[in-house]
């Protein structure tokens, strides 16, 4: 062995040689409980994140740890096609060369499509070898492969024969720049600058007149309504009469709607059933008219009279400007509201009505929402429930269909006499007519309506194989919070509703990750960490250590603190292995003789059982915190010491290799590969530690746990205070062993005992406070706790 541990080259070779020797492979017919997960397939637009790592870190360390416990693993990979996104990259690179995706064609643009497949996707599955993720690589799957793709049109047909499929016009979320319509949750909101206009409405009796506010005067045009609450006192005789909306001057009623916000601006909403989605629903129970005078391009259209072809501020300044000269304008104030923008371009959301497809919600919602009521399927942290629940009981109808070239296409086909024919593959003639002029349907499907499949269409679904046999329901899903509704959600229903039974047991909404500003990461912004930064330096076993180290709270801060901290880990256990090793190899059993060797086999037994609750109830970073302190401290500063007299023994090095064999086993789902390298140097080795047997318990050590207490506390009062208490025995050997005292030992006991008297009151103090006890998180009153018991045996041991 190396005197230093290099993990550049290391890792690669097991990387090849973990996946050249089938261990990363999935055997539906091997024995064992299966394991599995589904790694979310990242987009074929780009490459991957700190976020992606910090994701497959925490994937990977529980597939290893279920491999090494006897499970029956698949660690599934895959990319998903990402339908506006990539659609969106690929206008961004085609801009540059003053080209757009519709330029290209159809056809030219699906040959352009493959060849940026074939760069992103290789690089996305280096890299995720790279971490060292154990997916079995052989089973990529992407969601426009030709399997996927009939899975795809299989669901909606499926969805189409129950009725809950249908085409419409009501209004959506439309991007006048990507042309294609957008679903509720591929729009952002922030806030913005804006203007509230007070317009007045004369009443068309000549009594009066209602105003109204607006922050979009150029829709007025297509005003169809006054609504107010029915509730609201001022307005009350108002209902029922008409008013004359400006400009237009179109006679118009005054309606009562409950969902009228009776605090907004005057109380009297402007209905525009054409523009604003509440609007549209307001007016489709009152049966109102839908009136557009905004085009797809995002200008006023040719409805819109002489304003047509403005852009809608030039439109709305008319507007105002001809209120105003009649004395209609009542004020104007600044106003900041939040506005709907385009996730993947940011262009301003123009709420339209429009020929949709659409999915029915209320049938497919019901049994989703049971399976997580009645914890069918878990989320943790458990708050996220919550938020899935609100948005599933609250849901509306899901807009499938985008306008763009890059997806599922529509499996509709339409003849001359307008009937449609649905069908899993194209049709030979029309349903209904027999017509063999058929044309499908331009339109593709939403990214989400095929990723909703991923769980099983991924195992060859709808064909009965071996695969979905085995491995669905899969076990745990690991997501960022800000995909529960696009992509959770999804998978929940639609598994119920095709196979009967929910995706996964277990939800785990992983931390976000944020940038060491506290900044969110972003690569558009150039606040992100490139994966490269922290793999090319440190490897890849101290990145995966650092990032599950933050995994405490929901948006820990980027740090390369907690990445080097993961490398001294790899470096001391490589140093305590070489020692050993240097030392004279022999065949690893435990045949404890003294009491530091009982003891770190006990230790090792209790750390095993704690790691093994950590990883079940994923609590990453407590585990990690677990594992090097039981290898920095525990094996190496106080066992190696302490045997290092006896190291010429045969039985004590047996007992270490033992021993030095359990903790690999341990370190390996966080650290493979650095671990690996030290296993396959250890002497009489037969399987790689990879898939090495989880170490059993062994209660036979566990009387010794604490045999060193006495030696640990001698050695703390010594190093703070040079002050030697009275012990003698082992304690006092394993003591010199390791701390190696020198002077004489006479340091000041009296101020020591003051000093660990005035910390036993400022902590009894402390844990006395039940605002402290009840506020503080739970480990770090169990941290002050055991302070607290610490100071009390030091005290003790200085006789009081
Ligand atoms: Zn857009
Ligand atoms: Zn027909």
């Amino acid at each position: 062995m190396d005197p230093l541990y290099r993990p550049q080259g290391v890792e690669q070779r097991w990387q090849q040689i973990w996946e050249e020797e089938g261990l990363y492979a999935a055997d539906p017919d091997a024995p064992g409980d299966t394991f599995v997960v589904m790694h979310p397939p990242p987009n074929i637009s780009g490459s991957l994140t700190i976020g992606h790592c910090l994701q497959l870190s925490l994937e990977d360390t529980l597939v290893r740890w279920h491999r090494m416990r006897g499970f029956n693993t698949l660690f599934q990979p895959g990319y998903d096609h990402a339908g506006i996104s990539t659609w969106a990259a690929i206008g961004r690179t085609l801009a540059q060369e003053g080209r757009s995706q519709r330029d290209l064609g159809r056809d030219g643009f699906d040959a352009y499509v493959q060849e940026w497949l074939e760069r992103y996707g290789g690089t996305i599955m280096s890299q995720f070898r790279r971490l060292g993720a154990s997916l079995d690589y052989r089973r990529t799957r992407f969601t426009m492969d030709e399997r996927y793709y009939s899975a795809v049109m299989r669901w909606f047909v499926h969805l189409y024969e129950r009725g809950w499929i249908y085409r419409a016009s009501r209004i959506v979320n439309w991007c006048p720049r990507d042309r294609t319509a957008l679903s509720d949750l591929e729009v952002e909101h922030e806030d913005e600058d804006d203007t509230l206009s007070y317009v007045r409405y004369p009443l068309a009796d000549g009594s009066g007149h209602v105003t109204i506010a607006t922050v979009r005067p150029a829709t007025i045009l297509a005003d169809v309504a006054i609504a107010v609450h029915p509730g609201d006192e001022r307005y009350r005789d108002l209902v029922g009469k008409e008013v004359v909306v400006p400009f237009v001057e179109r006679r118009v009623p005054v309606i009562a709607d409950e969902r009228v916000e009776r605090e907004f601006g005057t109380g009297a909403l402007k209905v525009t059933p054409g523009h604003d989605p509440t609007d549209f629903e307001i007016g489709r129970d009152h049966g109102l008219p839908e009136l557009a005078v905004i085009g797809p391009h995002g200008l006023m259209n040719d409805a819109a009279g002489e304003l047509a072809g403005l852009t809608q501020e030039e439109a709305g300044l008319r507007v105002l400007e001809w209120a105003a000269e009649r004395g209609l304008l009542e004020k104007r104030e600044n106003y900041r509201h939040s506005v709907g923008h385009c996730q993947r371009c940011h262009t301003r959301v123009e709420p339209l009505v429009m020929p949709q497809w659409w999915v029915a919600m209320d049938e497919l919602a019901a049994p989703a929402i049971a399976a997580v009521k009645e914890g069918r399927v878990r989320f943790t942290p458990e708050r996220f429930a919550r938020v899935y629940l609100d948005w599933m009981e609250n849901i509306r109808p899901w807009c499938i269909s985008r306008q763009i070239w890059w997806g599922h296409r529509i499996p509709v086909w339409c003849c001359p006499d307008g009937h449609l024919t649905v069908a899993e593959s194209e049709p030979q003639a029309c349903a209904e007519c027999g017509s063999a002029e058929l044309r499908q349907e331009e339109d593709v499907l939403d990214t989400w309506f095929s990723s909703a499949l991923y769980p099983f269409a991924t195992l060859g679904w709808p064909e009965e194989t071996p695969e979905l046999a085995r491995y669905y329901p899969g076990s745990v899903l690991t997501t960022a919070r800000d995909i529960i509704f696009l992509w959770v959600a999804r998978m929940i229903f639609s598994g119920l509703e095709l196979i009967g039974e929910e995706p996964f047991a277990d939800a785990l909404i992983h931390s976000t990750l944020l940038n060491p500003d506290g900044r969110r990461m972003s690569r558009t912004l150039g606040t992100g960490i490139d994966p490269e930064e922290a793999l090319e330096p440190y490897g890849a076993d101290a990145t995966r250590y650092g990032l599950l180290k933050v995994t405490s709270s929901q948006d820990p801060r980027f740090s390369f603190g907690t990445i080097e901290e993961g490398r001294k880990l790899a470096n001391k256990l490589w140093n305590a292995s070489r020692l050993l090793l240097m030392a004279g190899a022999v065949a690893p059993e435990a045949r404890p003789s003294s009491i530091e060797e009982r003891w770190i086999l006990a230790r090792i037994d209790a750390t095993r059982a704690e790691l093994d609750a950590d990883l079940a109830g994923f609590d990453f970073a407590h585990g990690v915190e677990r594992l090097y302190h039981v290898t920095f401290d525990d094996f190496c500063d106080w066992y190696l010491e302490s045997i290092k007299p006896r190291l010429d023994e045969e039985d004590v090095r047996a007992t270490a290799f033992a021993a030095l064999e359990q903790l690999l086993k341990l370190l390996h789902p966080v650290m493979p590969h650095v671990t690996e390298e030290i296993w396959t140097n250890l002497p009489s080795r037969e399987t790689r530690l990879i898939v090495a047997p989880w170490p059993d318990p062994q209660p036979a050590f566990a009387a010794d746990l604490h045999a060193l207490d006495e030696a640990q506390t001698a050695a703390r009062i010594y190093r703070r205070s040079g002050v030697r208490i009275e012990i003698g025995g082992d304690s006092l050997r394993i003591f010199e062993a390791v701390v190696r005292p020198t002077g004489d030992g006479q340091g000041d006991v009296e101020a020591e005992r003051g000093r660990l008297r005035k910390e036993v009151e400022r902590s009894e103090r402390m844990l006395a406070n039940e605002k402290f006890v009840a506020n503080a998180a739970p480990e770090v009153v169990e941290g002050e706790r055991e302070k607290l018991e610490q100071y009390r045996a030091e005290l003790d041991a200085l006789g009081n």
